[in-house]
């Protein structure tokens, strides 16, 4: 494969199609209405709960006071604590945590887990401060929202810009508070402070199970499955590494600083060695070097977005040759793509679904914790997998039943749980 001059940002969107909040809320509305929801019930629940701003001052290495803002969106509570990620990065937004928090909302129903759903994020750049100022500033974020945090009130857990450090960090200023060792208060920890085996690899292997699952429905098999991954962090090098294990050919891969593409298949525990040492996937020899844009062209079975939101839209949808969708980040997809992808017949297994094994392991997390008690990987991993495929033959059924996409059947499913607890709790008014 070779690169051609014309090339398209891998990032180009129309401006309408930005807005993942809006889209978010346009997809769950049409799902609604397929419900027949009642109209106040369905506002309710489309709504976050409650939207926190703070303003964090951080003193950094200088010697200067700098001030951060960040946000805390619960969008629900009705089925268990609200659990969600917390992202850094200097672009964040608000729109785009509530996003993220209605997502964790529909995707903890989908997998039917006791958990609402929330997002967190704080705008700075990461790259640029260093872990002392990193700790001074997710200290002082935790201690703004300790109010509004807990095990039985909101668990956070890793996102973009965030890892296990940091969740560590977060346990110790809420257990600091609260006068003892509170580690269910996030997931995403370091096993020694009460993380749970199987946490690390939980995304991509969920990606790997439900790929599994489709290629059963589709009457493919793995070895001749060729697959794109974009992304190669912690969802898209585990996804690619154990999908590599069980035979799936894996042909292209890629991350914000380049691309590669080897169409007979790319040994991925030699590029996962090559980028243990080197960082980045200049110097690996095993595929050829090529543009990240051109990867969502490329010839493959199975495409797997595993970076950011907004990668398939109305630029680029006509030309992928994909046959199979399977969303590892959250809304890579924008609505106008969708409607593109279904006239190519694509078989889409929506994020909501998709890349819900993270939170299915947190909850096991959160889980162990409460309970002192720590299982096996295996127990872990049998759980995870038990859960993938009742949750991805619960929504092709929706899908059936309905006679909607799988997008819209996910939605259905999710909403249909949350309106249903609800509607047995009543509304305290
Ligand atoms: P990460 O920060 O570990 O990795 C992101 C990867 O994307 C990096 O390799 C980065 O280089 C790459 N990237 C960034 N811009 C790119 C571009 N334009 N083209 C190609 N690659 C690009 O993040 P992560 O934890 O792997 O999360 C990835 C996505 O999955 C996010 O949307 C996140 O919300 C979602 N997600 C993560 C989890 C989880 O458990 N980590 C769970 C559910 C969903």
């Amino acid at each position: 494969m070779t690169s051609t001059t014309q090339k398209e940002p891998v990032t180009s969107v129309l401006p309408e199609e930005v807005n993942i909040w809006e889209a978010q809320v346009a997809r769950s509305d049409f799902a609604a209405r397929k419900l027949n929801l009642n109209e106040g019930l369905w506002n309710i629940l489309r709504s976050p709960s409650r939207e926190v701003i703070v303003h964090i001052p951080v003193q950094m290495d200088n010697g200067k006071l700098e001030s951060f803002t960040g946000y805390r969106v619960q969008h629900s509570i009705d089925r268990g604590p609200a659990k969600g990620g917390l992202r850094y990065g200097s672009g964040v937004t608000l729109d785009e945590t509530r996003a993220l928090a209605s997502w964790m909302t529909w995707k903890c129903a989908v997998v039917d887990l006791p958990f609402g759903g929330a997002a967190g994020a704080v705008i700075c750049d990461p790259d640029h401060m260093s872990r002392r100022e990193l700790e001074r500033l997710t200290r002082r974020y935790t201690a703004e929202l300790f109010e509004i945090l807990g095990p039985e009130k909101d668990v956070m857990g890793p996102d973009i810009n965030t890892d296990e450090q940091i969740m560590g960090w977060i346990m110790d200023t809420y257990s600091m508070h609260v006068r003892h060792t509170a580690t269910a208060v996030v997931t995403g920890k370091p096993l020694g402070l009460g993380g749970s085996h199987g946490r690390h690899q939980a995304t991509g292997r969920g990606l790997m199970i439900v790929c599994d699952e489709a290629l059963k429905k589709l009457g493919m098999n793995r070895d001749q499955t060729r697959v794109v991954i974009q992304g190669f962090g912690n969802v898209g090098s585990n996804a690619a590494r154990l999908m590599h294990q069980r035979r799936y050919k894996i042909v292209g891969v890629s991350r914000s600083s380049g691309a590669l593409y080897n169409r007979n298949g790319i040994d991925m525990d030699a590029l996962w060695n090559h980028c243990r040492v080197n960082k980045v996937f200049q110097g690996f020899t095993g595929a050829e070097e090529i543009d990240p844009a051109e990867l969502l062209r490329s010839d493959c079975d199975i495409f797997i977005p595993a970076a950011l939101e907004n990668q398939i839209t109305t630029r680029n949808a006509e030309s992928v040759k994909f046959r199979i969708l399977c969303e590892g980040a959250n809304g890579p997809t924008t609505a106008e793509a969708d409607s593109i992808l279904t006239d190519k017949r694509v078989f889409v297994i929506p994020d909501i679904l998709a890349n819900s094994g993270g939170v299915t392991v947190s909850y096991f997390e959160w889980v162990q914790d409460r309970q002192g008690y720590f299982w096996e990987e295996s127990e872990v991993n049998g759980q995870l997998e038990s859960i993938m495929r009742t949750s991805f033959a619960a929504v092709l059924q929706y899908a059936a039943t309905h006679a909607v996409s799988n997008r819209i059947a996910a939605y259905m499913l999710a909403i249909d749980r949350v309106a249903y607890t609800l509607r047995q709790r009543g509304i305290y008014a």
